[in-house]
Formats: structure tokens, C-alpha cells, sequence
């Protein structure tokens, strides 16, 4: 099986599994887990930021931080197509009892004016905006890249109204990579970020919370509320060190070859692909023809061993990551290519 529905499909390598046999444990609620804390530590300088936190999910992450930023009946601006508002179960209402405000971004570039506008400063009627939070890389259905110089404008922006920064970088080091910046560069405008072990790093579980001190203080006690504490939780932070050292760069590979994908697939008939969209490994082909629809294509490509995701009734997900290879590619293609002859 060729299977492109999402990087989080990535099964642990065998040596994040021996990690994990020789890893030293201990109980982490007590802060006593060597493995974790070596993680934390080096985390949290990879990323530029006082400190770290190891939690279960970027759900829990997000979560978290938002309980960590915000109080009961704030705001906070997002991007509509952000996970924590369309993917996350209404946790910010219900869980963390934060409202969402959120607005349109335009290929990962966040409108000043938008954000401006939505800001609230609070009175009798409206509730007072109290966090920014933007997605790098931005949509799940496109990996766009949040442009250094936007963020430095949101940046000044929030500075001037007060306003802190969170950015759910479940896929940052895609961001990273393929802007060939250090994430410290992309980190400093933002005052805590999470990262996702489990996409195209490729662990089994977890995502890493970053901020100031006093930031991942008050964090820790958030995931304790949300049941996140763990013992010997160095079982999940074991892969996560192999991750950094080997699995960080090669996201480039991906992201490579999710271009290459998307401008192939984007040269058959009734296919179309907004090629400025694919900028980091996801590619999301719309079909353009009236007798076609997304099951008919993902019931078609089964039968040939590979795995899309329906994002639409006209359009498609494929996630690169890295058990994919420059084979794989060309076997997608040519699948592609035989249906839309057949249904041509
Ligand atoms: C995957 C993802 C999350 C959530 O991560 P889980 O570990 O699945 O909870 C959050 N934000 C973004 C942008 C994601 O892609």
C-alpha cells in the first residue's frame, strides 16, 4: 500500500522502537523522567524558547496553551481554516471557554487589516481579544508557509494592542526546511508554539509545547487538569530524540517530492492543481470533470494500492512523508493517468 491520506500514517522506525526498550524512565509528574527532560531541554533550544513541555497530542497542545493564555470568555483570532477551529471538537468553547473569532488568509499570508479589525479591547458586549494564534504551516489541505516578513508584521501589530502569539506549528519544520531558516528565526516572533512528533517526524505519539518559563509553568498545571500528566512518559520521548537528530531535515525530501507530485499530477487532463499552494508536502488535486467524483477516484486508486484522502466531492488529499519514495511518485501518477483515461 502506497498510503498519502496524512503523514500522521508514518509507522515509528525500528530504531525509535529500540530507543524506547533502552530509554531511562522515571516519573514524570515528579519531573523525574531523564528522557523527557533531556527532550524538553533540547527542544526548547532547537526552538529558541525558555522551556518546553511534552504533552500527549497537538489537540492537547493547543488546548493547553490556549487554557495558558486565555481566561474564561476571551477571544482569540484565528485563520477559519485553522485545526483548533475546524478539527479540535469545539475544545477551545467547551473545554477551555474561549470564543474563536476567526478570519480568511490568503496562501498563508494573514491580512494585518483582517486582524486588526477583529481585535477586541472589551466592554460591557464584547468579549476582550486575548490571544493570536496563527498555523504554520497554515491548512491541513495545503501546508502553506506563513511568510517571515508577515509574521514580523503580526508581530509588531500585537505587540502594539498587547497581544500574545501562539503558533500551532504542528508541521513547522516543514515551514522551516523548505525556507531553509532556523526554526529560531521563525520562533522569535511568536511567545509559544507546538510541534507535532507524530507527522512527518514520524513517532508514534506526542507534541512538544514551547514557551517562556513562566508559560510552560502554567502549562503544566493546564495538562494536569486535562488528565495529561504522565509517568514514565520517556517511552514516547525516546523516539522523539531519534526524531531530532534524524528525522528533522530530511523533511526537505517531502516536501521536494510533493512538488514534483503536484506538478505532474497537475499536467493531466481534468486535473487541476493551484501550484503556488503546494508549498510544503501536501497536495490536494481538485477534479474537474462533471462525471467524476472523489469516491469514484479513491475506490480506483484502492484497487491500485494507494490510499488519498476525500477532502470534498470534487477534490482529494495526499500527505508526503517518508516512506514514500521517488517510486511510489511515479506508481501515483501513473494510477492518476490510467483514470482519467478510463473515465475520461
Ligand atoms: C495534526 C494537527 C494538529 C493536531 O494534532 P493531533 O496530535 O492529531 O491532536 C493540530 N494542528 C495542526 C495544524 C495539525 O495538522
Amino acid at each position: 500500500m502506497i498510503d498519502l491520506r496524512s503523514d500522521t500514517v508514518t509507522l515509528p522506525k525500528q530504531e525509535m522502537l529500540e530507543a524506547i526498550l533502552h530509554a531511562q524512565l522515571g516519573d514524570d509528574i515528579m519531573g523525574e523522567d531523564p528522557t523527557v527532560n533531556q527532550l524538553e531541554k533540547e527542544f526548547a533550544k532547537l526552538l529558541g524558547m525558555e522551556a518546553a513541555l511534552l504533552v500527549t497530542s497537538g489537540t492537547m497542545a493547543n488546548q493547553v496553551a490556549i487554557m495558558s493564555f486565555c481566561n474564561r470568555g476571551e477571544e482569540i483570532i484565528m485563520g477559519e481554516d485553522s485545526h483548533i477551529f475546524t478539527l479540535e471538537g469545539a475544545a477551545t468553547s467547551t473545554v477551555a471557554q474561549v470564543q474563536i473569532r476567526p478570519i480568511p488568509v490568503n496562501g498563508g499570508s494573514y491580512d494585518l487589516a483582517k486582524i486588526e479589525n477583529a481585535i477586541n479591547v472589551g466592554d460591557i458586549q464584547r468579549p476582550r481579544t486575548s490571544l493570536i494564534c496563527l498555523e504554520n504551516t497554515y491548512n491541513l489541505n495545503k501546508g502553506e508557509i506563513i511568510p517571515l516578513e508577515n509574521l514580523k508584521e503580526i508581530r509588531k501589530l500585537a505587540n502594539e494592542y498587547h497581544l500574545p502569539i501562539y503558533m500551532d506549528g504542528a508541521r513547522l519544520f516543514n515551514a522551516s526546511v523548505e525556507l531553509n531558516v532556523d526554526p529560531i528565526i521563525i520562533c522569535q516572533e511568536v511567545d509559544a508554539v507546538q510541534i507535532c512528533l507524530t507527522k512527518g517526524l514520524g513517532c508514534p505519539i506526542g507534541s512538544i509545547l514551547a514557551g517562556s518559563k513562566a508559560f510552560i509553568d502554567k502549562a503544566i498545571l493546564n495538562r494536569q487538569r486535562l488528565g495529561g500528566g504522565m509517568r514514565q512518559a520517556g517511552i514516547i520521548a525516546a523516539p522523539a530524540l531519534y526524531a531530532l537528530e534524524h528525522m528533522v531535515n530530511r523533511l526537505k525530501e517531502d516536501n521536494d517530492r510533493a512538488k514534483v507530485l503536484a506538478q505532474r499530477l497537475a499536467k493531466l487532463d481534468g486535473l487541476s492543481i493551484d501550484l503556488a499552494d503546494v508549498q510544503t508536502n501536501i497536495v490536494s488535486p481538485k477534479l474537474e470533470k462533471d462525471h467524476w467524483n472523489s469516491q469514484k477516484l479513491i475506490d480506483y486508486l484502492l484497487k491500485k494500492g494507494i490510499k488519498v484522502k476525500n477532502i470534498g466531492k470534487k477534490q482529494v488529499r495526499m500527505i508526503v512523508h517518508y516512506l514514500i519514495t521517488d517510486e511510489d511518485i511515479d506508481e501515483v501518477v501513473a494510477s492518476f493517468a490510467s483514470f482519467t483515461k478510463a473515465h475520461a
